[in-house]
């Protein structure tokens, strides 16, 4: 056996995807690896297709339950023995289970990290050839990590206690450096291969959504996407319960998750969930690590996440099968002051004042990058990509602010009233207070504050409220001003803004100069070689900005983009279309293959995705494979399975075939 054919045989695959060739080839031939590739992208073959090809017994270390259990079924229909030890089993099932291991009767044992240094599995360890140890979710084992697993730093005594060190395999989708480089050191991987693969998911459409009523847009939502599987995430318990009971009593089949119900409800849930039962899933972030559910087409975020880590794993749970999904998230101011609230909260006993200081600065910076997601008007992929340190082109097509269509507009001059109003009245108020001022507005809060006697006082009035809100919105993103975190975030202006504000002064200035110097003059000003200096420094500065950010070229012009009203006709040079699922020829056909998939994964007891993805269906829906050959040409079709399932999956398509007088 080699690659190609375990590839083909055992997972029906055609071809290996970006990233997964190469670790295979150095595993096999001895090299530790480290692959970085994200939610989606197929970590798991790259250590299951080496497992099949070594001599000996992979061990895989893997967090969750549900993860191993999944994964577990996933081999066994592909007929790869293999086997889980975890809490889950009884003692004598995890007896019978060591007992079969030992006999050399699995190739693959999925193991939770607290099992490795029982006595019992070390004595395994000590009797059988171990070639592998493979650690899945591997950045479980940082502190820094958002996953940190006491468990698994117990995977190197383990390494240590075997009798010959079998080759070290990890993987894991967070690609920060230091995530990255606490599993080198701690794994003390060897010279491994270090594989990342590129974080764009083409086939996901993102959006930011601003609803004024979450629950109505939701529904509306829901309405137009019937009969697909998909997951809300919400960010309380309070809030899956509500909206749960809703969707249930609205008639969607819905369930839900988080981690306040039993075990056995949770896991309940999950199973109703992943053999679509219960095909939408409300749940919090507790829900969802290790599922791989193929055919989730949307996962839709009700609240805005805390950093745009979590939100790329959680929303990469859609679409997995390659097909078109949606990643929406919903955005309410109430969702940044609730992740500020639990920032606050954080405790963690095992570090340092000063540590846990440091860790809620880098929690604010991150939460402060994913708000400016919800408010970019730039490419939202881009958007993301750029925060994993990767390079997008900025315009994907596929994603909401790519399909919406823009105009510039300048607001340098109301930009400069915000920030010349920020500046004069000290760096003391919020954003409501400031709005108002500008606006012009007199309540309480203004009266209280003096601002209603700044010069700045209703110099904006003739602008609507959501305009000005715009503009601050955009003096945000693009780090003109900032907010301080907290119960009673107070606007301030950053280094770039003030030396707009700077720049906009000495401009007046010059340009005073040019009208005669006698001007200058009067108001008790000279332009000192220094001034120029400096000015000349800021002059440079605005050039690079503008370059960054895209506005004039002397940096001291702000240009908004706003999205423009739609206009009745599309016009002919609109963005082109967003992707829509693959044409399937015989829909009906379709339909009936989900349902023996369906019936089938009932008698055989595992999630429908397990027998064949959407993918695959949707493929036999339109290329009418009948024959063993046609058969095993399709995506996801291997040897096994094209005999424990494919031939049943043939008689449906010939049996339509026949009653519609279809032939090819
Ligand atoms: P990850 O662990 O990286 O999140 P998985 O290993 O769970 O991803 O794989 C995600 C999906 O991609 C699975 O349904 C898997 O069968 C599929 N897959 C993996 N490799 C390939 C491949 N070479 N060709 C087609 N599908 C693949
Ligand atoms: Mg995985």
């Amino acid at each position: 056996m080699d690659k190609y054919s375990v590839l083909k045989e055992t997972f029906g695959y055609t071809s290996f995807r970006e990233g997964q060739e190469e670790l295979v080839d150095a595993i096999v031939s001895g090299r530790d690896v480290l692959g970085i590739m994200p939610t989606g992208a197929g970590k798991s073959l790259c250590f299951q297709i080496p497992a099949l090809l070594l001599p000996g017994i992979t061990i895989v270390v893997s967090p969750l339950i549900s993860l191993m259990k999944d994964q577990v079924a996933s081999l066994n229909a592909a007929g790869v023995h293999a086997a889980f030890i975890n809490s889950s089993l009884t003692e004598n099932q995890c007896r019978k289970a060591l007992e079969f291991a030992r006999e050399g009767r699995y190739k693959i044992i999925y193991v939770a990290p607290e099992r490795l240094m029982t006595e019992t599995f070390l004595s395994l360890a000590g009797a059988v050839e171990i070639s592998m140890v493979a650690v899945d979710e591997a950045h479980c084992i940082s502190q820094w990590g958002q996953d940190f697993r006491p468990g698994y730093l117990k995977i190197v005594d383990f390494v240590d206690a075997l009798p010959t060190r079998p080759v070290l395999s990890a993987f894991t989708a967070t690609a920060t450096r230091t995530v990255k480089e606490d599993i080198q050191c701690i794994l003390g991987l060897e010279q491994p291969l270090v594989t990342v693969t590129g974080y764009d998911r083409k086939n996901l459409y993102f959006s930011v959504e601003k609803p004024k009523d979450k629950k109505q847009e939701l529904l509306k939502y829901l309405m137009g996407n019937k009969g697909k599987s998909g997951i809300i995430y919400c960010n309380t318990r309070k809030t899956v319960e509500e909206l749960h009971g809703e969707l249930v009593e609205s008639g969607y089949p819905a369930t839900r998750y988080h981690a306040g119900l039993s075990d056995l409800e949770r896991k309940q849930n999950q199973e109703d969930f992943i053999y679509d039962r219960s095909p939408i899933m409300v749940a919090t972030n507790a829900f969802g690590m290790g599922i791989d559910k193929s055919n989730v087409r949307y996962v839709l975020h009700y609240n805005m996440p805390k950093d745009v880590e979590s939100y790329y794993q959680e929303a990469g749970r859609a679409g997995r099968d390659g097909e078109p999904a949606e990643c929406i998230l919903y955005y309410a101011a109430k969702d940044v002051k609730i992740n500020e609230f639990l920032i606050q909260q954080q405790e963690n006993p095992e570090l340092e004042r000063e540590e846990l200081e440091l860790l809620r600065e880098r929690n604010y910076e991150r939460l402060r990058k994913m708000t400016f997601y919800c408010f970019t008007n730039e490419c939202l992929r881009d958007y993301i990509l750029r925060y994993f340190g990767e390079y997008g082109s900025n315009y994907c097509g596929n994603c909401k602010n790519c399909l919406t269509e823009f105009q510039d507009v300048d607001v340098t001059e109301e930009a400069t009233v915000l920030l010349e109003l920020v500046r004069s009245s000290r760096e003391r108020y919020g954003i409501q207070a400031i709005t108002d001022a500008v606006h012009g507005t007199v309540n309480d809060r203004v009266r209280r504050f003096g601002l209603d006697r700044n010069p700045g006082f209703g110099k904006l009035k003739e602008r609507t409220v959501v305009r000005i809100r715009q503009i601050l919105n955009d003096l945000l993103v693009k780090d003109y001003l900032s907010l301080t975190p907290g119960d009673y975030p107070v606007l301030k202006l950053t280094d770039q803004g003030r030396r707009f504000l700077a720049l906009t002064r000495e401009q007046d200035e010059a340009s005073l100069a040019m009208a005669g110097r006698s001007a200058v003059e009067q108001k008790g000003i000279s332009l000192t070689e220094r001034n120029l200096a400096e000015h000349n420094e800021m002059a440079m500065t605005g050039r690079i900005l503008a370059e960054q950010t895209g506005n004039d070229a002397d940096g001291s012009r702000i240009v908004l983009k706003l999205p423009k009203e739609r206009e009745k006709e599309p016009k002919k040079d609109q963005p082109e279309k967003r992707k829509e699922a693959a044409e399937v020829k015989y829909p009906q056909l379709f339909e009936l293959l989900r349902q023996k998939r369906y019936q089938m994964a009932q008698e055989a007891h595992v999630p429908p995705y397990i027998i064949f993805s959407d993918k695959t269906l949707r493929e036999m829906s339109t290329c009418l494979p009948q024959t063993e050959k046609e058969m095993l040409s399709i995506n996801g079709v291997g040897t096994r399975k094209y005999e424990q399932y494919g031939k049943e999956f043939a008689g449906v398509i010939r049996e339509y075939m026949r009653d519609n007088q279809i032939s090819k």
